[in-house]
């Protein structure tokens, strides 16, 4: 049977509960346990697939097609494992099934209630990856705060299953914030314990207390910590702010996390914590010997977690390259003709971020144009690819309204056009090209140089595709497609021969990048990124910014 360790989370959201629960994950993973996390949210959507990413930022897609929270993300660049459909719950999904089962009848007589029928349906949800005997342990992160009423189902659910499976079986890990106040030079645990006492209210009595601080925490507060809520010492875990997300499975480790967590779940500690691989990428990533700048453009860059999958793609690739990639944000709507080259003229390369809607697309139709006609080093993805597929038709092939009937139902040159099997699809939520596709790579091009194979499997996220009609203009005007959908002839990439390195990809090569596969496609534009910076500042000058 799987054992079951639940992360919660009080005072204040934003604290890095995700990391946590991944971070926990690879320590366990590290000690030669088969481990998996997911997370319950607490909101009505089936999915976060229908949110904008202001709201709840990236939306992760796994193999399987599920759109989910970016947490999702971190468990695999993590763990190196996917993820599937079962590892995102939310109450939306939740609901849905329990009155979908009414309809049908399957309670026929009985008043349906969130006790029993929502927290048992929970219930079930919970437990299902544990039944698989895929897993040794399954971590389950609770999202929102301990208190709010929408996680009330959640936390009494997990008082059941520990009421059925006893202590030993299942952990509690709550996390909370230690302030430091300033004035009183001093930091304050009473936060923390008026969260945990919020929690025992509900039956539930944290195992584990990490304590987010911006100061260490002295053994005399662990100790009062220990005793105002009711913990072992040796489970108040300092969680100290770090220099980058993969240093703290490390610093976890060094408060003895995993043995305790192990210890209170009454399995075997065998040998040592084998983490090189880990260790080997966090001593690169510390080392680079060069230095690229590559610009990022997209709509949501205010807002970091819009691009997450993106952003650390970027650091597992320079990592590969044994470089630091300096990622600069540009907005897409600050984009002009007339100003583009004062943006983007210093980049060593560029990235076209994915997306949805008009806003901010002809900046990113000049920016494309600016670093083919410059020869910098270009990365489209998704809406990306489709931009840098109209950028082609208008100012190559000279098509002047050349656009996707995205954003231009009535363009007479829709370049970019809905896939047949959407144009029937009503609804929005769940229904776009989701998930794990493969595709065909020609061989000779830079698709093939950066996979060195002739067959690819990449996920998906859109509903608009490359229109076939217009591809022979294309492969005759240098735009060629070097990667195409094995089965429906989708195009799946687009590449100029006569380009350094540009490349366009329908799929999101971001959603499978970890530690320890950084993808291929990212440390191809890392890499043309640093061969046109020697280019341009000589080999020497390389560590500069
Ligand atoms: N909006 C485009 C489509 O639906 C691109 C989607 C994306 O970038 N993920 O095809």
């Amino acid at each position: 049977m799987a054992k079951y360790i639940f992360v919660t989370g009080g005072v204040t959201s934003s604290l890095g509960k995700g990391i946590f629960a991944a971070s926990l994950a690879k320590l366990l993973q590290g000690r030669g346990y088969r481990v998996t996390i997911q997370k319950f949210d607490p909101y009505i959507n089936v999915d976060p697939g229908t949110l904008n990413p202001y709201e709840h930022g990236e939306c992760y897609v796994t193999e399987d097609g599920a759109e989910t929270d970016l947490d999702l993300g971190h468990y695999e660049r993590f763990l190196n494992i996917p993820t599937s459909q079962a590892n995102n719950v939310t109450t939306g999904r939740v609901y849905q099934y329990v009155i979908n089962k009414e309809r049908e009848g399957a309670y026929l007589g009985k008043t349906v209630q969130v006790i029993p029928h929502i927290t048992d349906e929970i219930k079930r949800r919970m437990m299902l990856l544990g039944q698989t005997g895929e897993f040794d342990i399954v971590i389950t992160e609770i999202g929102g705060t301990v208190g709010d009423i929408e996680a009330q189902p959640y936390v009494e659910t997990v008082r059941q299953i520990i009421w059925e499976l006893g202590h030993s079986n299942v952990l509690v890990c709550h996390l909370t914030l230690i302030p430091y106040l300033k004035s009183a030079k001093e930091l304050k645990t009473k936060p923390t314990q008026h969260s945990v006492k919020e929690l025992q209210s509900y039956g539930l009595q944290p195992d584990i207390l990490v304590c987010r601080t911006e100061h260490p925490l002295s053994d005399d507060l662990k100790r009062k910590l220990a005793i105002f809520c009711n913990v072992d010492i040796d489970s108040v875990i300092q969680a100290s702010d770090m220099e980058t997300i993969y240093d703290i499975p490390l610093e976890y480790q060094k408060e003895n996390l995993d043995k305790t967590v192990l210890r209170k779940l009454q399995l075997p500690i065998e040998g040592e914590s084998n983490l090189e691989k880990w260790k080997t990428f966090i001593t690169r990533l510390k080392n680079p010997t060069s230095q690229v700048r590559i610009g990022l453009v997209g709509k949501y860059i205010e807002l970091q977690d819009a691009y997450k999958s993106i952003f650390e793609s970027f650091i597992h690739a320079g990592v590969a390259n044994n470089c630091k990639v300096i990622v600069e944000s540009i907005h897409s709507e600050d984009l002009t003709p007339e100003n583009v080259a004062s943006h983007l003229g210093h980049l060593d390369g560029l990235l076209v971020a994915p997306g949805f809607g008009s806003r901010g697309i002809e900046g990113k139709i000049s920016a494309i144009k600016f670093v083919r006609e410059n020869n910098i080093p270009f990365l489209g993805i998704c809406l990306g690819m489709q931009m840098a597929v109209i950028e082609w038709g208008r100012n190559v092939l000279g098509f002047a309204d050349a656009h996707s009937t995205e954003m231009d139902p009535a363009s007479t040159n829709a370049v970019i056009a809905m896939m047949e099997e959407q144009k029937k699809i009503v609804n929005k939520g769940g229904t776009m090209r989701l998930g794990a596709y493969k595709c065909a790579i020609k061989s000779g091009t830079k698709a093939f140089d950066v996979y060195s194979k002739a067959e690819i499997s990449e996920r998906h996220r859109h509903r608009y595709e490359f229109n076939n009609d217009y591809l022979d203009a294309y492969e005759k005007s240098g735009m060629i497609a070097s990667g195409k959908n094995p089965d429906s002839n989708l195009v799946e990439i687009v590449e100029i021969p006569s380009h350094p390195w540009f490349v366009g990809v329908q799929f999101h090569p971001e959603l499978k990048s970890t530690v320890e596969n950084p993808h291929p496609v990212f440390i191809g534009l890392v890499k043309a990124a640093i061969e046109r910076k020697k280019d341009r500042v000589g080999a020497k000058k390389m560590q500069e910014a």
